[in-house]
């Protein structure tokens, strides 16, 4: 008869506490290290940005993804959200090189 009630009533997640700002936020695994993403909406965009993913500029009031390596917040990028899926889908075993040299 020994008791098993291990969790106490009444305790919450510590999420909950966490400001609205990053609560679109998450973390995604890639083969270059892991990555802070953060989903910006359209009203929060204020300014464009250049995407790396394709050289183009986001018009500002679009919405987008903000991304940037653990540890490195100064090298975030803002990305298109079809760039940024983009890049993450891409495999070595799926990369086909167009411009690579053959022999
Ligand atoms: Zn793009």
């Amino acid at each position: 008869m020994s008791p098993r009630r291990n969790y106490p009533k009444g305790r919450r997640p510590k999420d909950e506490e966490r400001d609205i700002a990053t609560s679109n936020q998450t973390i995604e695994e890639h083969t270059d290290g892991d990555f802070i993403v953060r989903k910006i909406t359209g009203s929060s965009s204020n300014k464009p940005y250049r995407c790396p993913g394709c050289d183009q500029v986001i018009p500002m009031a679009t919405p987008h993804t903000v991304a940037w390596m653990i540890g490195d917040e100064d090298g975030r990028r803002h990305w298109h959200n079809a760039c940024w899926a983009k890049r993450n889908n891409r495999k070595p075993n799926t990369e086909r090189t167009r411009n690579a040299p053959r022999f």
